[in-house]
């Protein structure tokens, strides 16, 4: 019998299988399809991302380094609103790659992770659980003293443990127009119901165009007006779902979710890559397989460390529907140098925040 079985081999499941094979235990990862694709992710992210890769792959997966936000109440010919922070603010990675090195990571500390095994069960049992998995058209049962469901947006496991679905699911697409790019900041665009279009410089690999809405709004034909505004046309679209709001419940009594199958994402941004790592280290560090009671230890950890941050995240994403007057003396008031942490709005109260409100030279305009 396995410890761990862990279904998914995105950031999570990897994240947390090597984890859990350092500490010893016995951990398979299944993954229905070829680690990092079909790509859906802009892979832009804070600093914090390197301190769960392992060592040395920086320069490799890294394609771009950013330091601020123009946002925008219009299109691309409308005016912009920068925030911007003197040292990089974020990073613009292969997200392909990232996938592909911490499932290598997840392999050298010992867990077995095999690719094109799709799971298509999950029975929790008083002592253990059993997994049905299907590869190559063979059907087979494995035993495992608990289940990870590291599944993503769409999560069979969470179906599967009965648990409760996410709050809503916003649907995510974007594009690539090859010309290089090294500008230093993307563009947000405050155009779309309850969320927003994006253009990301990604250095060599180009430009990244992205919109993401709920799935009721013509989320193909925004994306369409939206590139058309600025002139471009793209290759390689893909499209993707976004999970926003946990749960009121991630466990059950032999199972566990992580990642965007929990819904630890960033409620105004959509991004999930530190959320679901930094939940995939809770789990490590909090459960004993043969402990099930361990599993309120998870629950408690990843709310202690990102409750208040998705929270006041939440708060900020109500601003993208306030009315345009308001948002335009809102962003004109606020916008300048700032002192926050991409991933953590609680940072919007640290001393870094406001050292940068009353340094000189905040504004573009003092620049
Ligand atoms: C358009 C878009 C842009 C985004 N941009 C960003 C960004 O810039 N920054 C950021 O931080 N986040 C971003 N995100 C979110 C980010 O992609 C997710 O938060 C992240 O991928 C979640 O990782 P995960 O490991 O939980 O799930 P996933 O990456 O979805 O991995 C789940 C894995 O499980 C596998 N799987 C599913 N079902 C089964 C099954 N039954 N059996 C076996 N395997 C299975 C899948 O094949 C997949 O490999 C974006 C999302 C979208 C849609």
């Amino acid at each position: 019998m396995y410890d761990f079985v862990v279904v998914g081999a995105g950031p999570a499941g990897s994240r947390f299988a090597r984890q859990a094979a350092t500490a010893g235990y016995d951990v398979i990862v299944f993954e229905r399809g070829d680690v990092g694709l079909p790509l859906a992710c802009s892979g832009h992210v804070s600093e914090d991302i390197w301190s769960f890769t392992p060592q040395g792959v920086r320069s490799s997966l890294l394609q771009h380094e950013i330091r601020g936000a123009r946002f925008h109440l219009g299109g691309a010919d409308s005016r912009a609103y920068p925030f911007f922070r003197d040292d990089p603010i974020s990073n613009v990675i292969d997200r392909v790659e990232l996938d592909r090195c911490l499932a290598d990571a997840a392999r050298d500390a010992g867990a077995d992770l095999r690719t094109g095994h799709t799971v298509t069960a999950v029975t929790e049992r008083e002592d253990a659980v059993e997994v049905t998995v299907t590869a190559d058209g063979e059907q087979r049962t494995v035993q495992t003293r608990m289940v990870a469901g590291c599944d993503g947006p769409v999560s069979r496991v969470r179906t599967e443990l009965g648990l409760p679905e996410p709050t809503e699911r916003l649907h995510g697409v974007l594009g690539f127009d090859t010309g290089p790019d090294f500008e230093s900041f993307v563009d947000v665009h405050l155009v779309v119901p309850t969320f927003f279009a994006w253009r990301i410089p990604r250095g060599d690999a180009g430009v990244e165009y992205g919109l993401a809405a709920p799935p009721r709004t013509d989320v193909s034909q925004r994306f369409e007006s939206f590139i058309e505004e600025y002139g471009v046309s793209v290759t390689r679209t893909c499209s993707g779902g976004i999970p926003i709001g946990p749960p009121e419940r991630v466990t059950s009594h032999r199972g566990f979710l992580i990642g965007d199958a929990a819904a630890q994402t960033k409620p105004f941004t959509g991004g999930g890559l530190v959320y679901g790592m930094t939940a995939a280290d809770c789990a490590a560090r909090n459960i004993d397989p043969s402990d099930p009671k361990s599993l309120d230890a998870y629950e408690k950890a990843w709310r202690d460390e990102l409750a208040r941050d998705i929270r006041l995240g939440s708060l900020i994403r109500r601003s993208y529907e306030f009315p345009t007057p308001i948002q335009r003396a809102g962003l004109r008031a606020t916008c300048g140098r700032i002192g926050v942490h991409m991933d953590r709005p609680t940072t919007l109260f640290s001393p870094e925040q406001l050292k940068a409100l009353f340094l000189p030279g905040r504004t573009p305009e003092d620049q």
